[in-house]
C-alpha cells in the first residue's frame, strides 16, 4: 500500500500520516518527490487495512500496490534517486556519470596508491578496491582486511576520491561503514538477506551487484531488502551473469539497464571488469554501458596487472583506463550526461589536474 500526499501537504500532515501508520504496527516510509511526498508501508503480513488514512488531512489517494517490491519501485518514487557526497560534485544516480576505479584488491599501500594517483589523474571520482574478498578458493589471496580499509581512507584523504569497497559479513559491515563512503555487497552476497537487512541499518549508501544468476525481480528485491530497513541511499550494478557463453568469463546484461530504469527509481551501474573478465573488452563494453544509459561504470585497474593477486585478467592498464575515460567522455554528451569532477575538497587531485595539464603538449 502506498499512500500518496498531495502536492502541497504540508511536512507536518506527512508526519501526521507516518505517525498513523506506525501505530497500526507497520512501518512508514515516507519518500519526497519533486512533485509529491508518497509513503511506503511495509511490515504488513497480508493486505494493509487503511482504516481512515484516506481521509487524514493532506492525504489524495492510497493506491494498492501489486508488485511484491515497493520502495525501489517508481510507483513509491517517480523521480530518479540521486546519492549526494559532502565535498564532491560526484553522484551516484543524476545527469553526471559515476565512474570507480581502482584494482580489485588492495595489496599494498604503494600499489593502491600508484593505480589512485592515475584513476584520479583520469578523472575516476570514486575509488575501488577490496579489503575484504570473497574469493573461489580460500587459498587465494583473502584480502588486507582492516589495513586495507586504513590504505583506502588515506587514499581519500589524499586524493579527494570516495572510497567503495565491499563487506563480505556482518563484522566487516561495521568497519566498511565506519571507514568507506559506500559499502559495496557483492554478487555472491546479493541474496544474503542477513547481511542485506545490516546494510539496510547502515548510515553509509549501498552498491548492491547483481547476483550471477538473479533475475532482475531477484536483484530488485535484494535492494528492498536493503530500503525496508530504512537505508534508502541504496545503487544497482550491473556484473555479468551465468550463461553457457565461454568466450567471457560472465555474460554482461546490458538490457537490464533500461529495464531497472523502467521500474525503479534506483541508480543502476555497471562492471565491464567483472561482466566480461577479459581486458580487451573492458572498454567496449564501458562505451557501450555509457550508451544504453547506465549511471555510472567500476571499472578494475592496476599498475601491473600480471602481477595482481586477483583478477589480473581484466584489470585495464592505467593507459588503458586514459582511453576509456576519453571515449567515455565523448560519449556522455550523447545521452545527455556528464563526466563530473571530484569537485573542491581535493586539493591533491587538483594539483594533479594542474601538473598533468602542466605537461600535456599544446595543440597546433
Ligand atoms: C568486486 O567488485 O570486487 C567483486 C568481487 O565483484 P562481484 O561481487 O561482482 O564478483
Ligand atoms: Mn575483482
Amino acid at each position: 500500500m502506498l499512500v500518496v500526499m498531495q502536492a502541497h501537504a504540508t511536512d507536518e500532515q506527512v508526519r501526521a500520516v507516518c505517525q498513523r501508520i506506525e501505530s497500526m504496527g507497520y512501518r512508514a516510509h515516507a519518500m519526497p518527490g519533486a512533485q509529491r511526498t508518497a509513503i511506503g508501508i511495509t511490515g504488513n503480513k497480508g493486505e494493509v487495512e487503511p482504516g481512515t488514512l484516506e481521509e487524514m488531512a493532506g492525504v489524495q489517494e492510497l493506491i494498492r500496490v501489486s508488485k511484491p517490491y515497493k520502495l525501489v519501485s517508481r510507483d513509491v518514487k517517480e523521480d530518479n534517486t540521486v546519492i549526494r557526497f559532502s565535498g564532491t560534485e560526484a553522484t551516484l544516480g543524476g545527469p553526471g556519470l559515476a565512474v570507480i576505479a581502482g584494482p580489485c584488491a588492495i595489496e599494498s599501500r604503494e600499489q593502491a596508491f600508484l593505480v589512485a594517483e592515475r584513476v584520479c589523474q583520469a578523472g575516476a571520482q570514486f575509488f575501488r578496491g577490496g579489503a575484504y574478498k570473497p574469493r573461489t578458493s580460500p587459498y587465494s589471496f583473502q584480502g588486507l582486511e582492516e589495513e586495507g580499509l586504513r590504505i583506502l581512507a588515506e587514499i581519500r584523504q589524499q586524493f579527494g576520491m570516495k572510497i567503495v569497497t565491499e563487506a563480505i559479513d556482518n563484522e566487516s559491515l561495521e568497519l566498511v561503514e565506519e571507514y568507506a563512503d559506500v559499502i559495496q555487497i557483492g554478487a555472491r552476497n546479493m541474496q544474503n538477506f542477513s547481511l542485506l537487512k545490516h546494510a539496510g541499518r547502515a548510515k553509509k549508501p549501498v552498491l548492491l551487484k547483481r547476483g550471477m544468476s538473479a533475475t532482475l525481480e531477484e536483484f530488485l528485491m535484494a535492494a528492498e531488502y536493503v530500503m525496508s530497513e530504512g537505508n534508502y541511499n541504496v545503487a544497482l550494478c550491473e556484473r555479468g551473469v551465468r550463461t553457457f557463453a565461454d568466450h567471457t568469463r560472465n555474460t554482461l546484461d546490458l538490457s537490464v539497464v533500461p529495464a531497472v530504469q523502467r521500474v525503479s527509481h534506483l541508480p543502476i551501474l555497471v562492471d565491464p571488469s567483472h561482466g566480461t573478465g577479459k581486458r580487451n573488452k573492458v572498454t567496449p563494453l564501458s562505451r557501450a554501458a555509457v550508451a544504453v544509459g547506465a549511471d555510472g561504470l567500476m571499472v578494475e585497474v592496476h599498475h601491473q596487472p600480471d602481477q595482481a593477486l586477483s583478477d589480473g585478467m581484466q584489470s585495464l592498464y592505467p593507459d588503458q583506463f586514459d582511453e576509456l575515460m576519453a571515449q567515455v567522455r565523448q560519449i556522455a554528451p550523447v545521452v545527455g550526461r556528464t563526466v563530473p569532477g571530484i569537485g573542491a575538497h581535493a586539493p591533491v587531485a587538483q594539483a594533479l589536474r594542474r601538473q598533468a595539464s602542466a605537461t600535456t603538449p599544446a595543440a597546433h
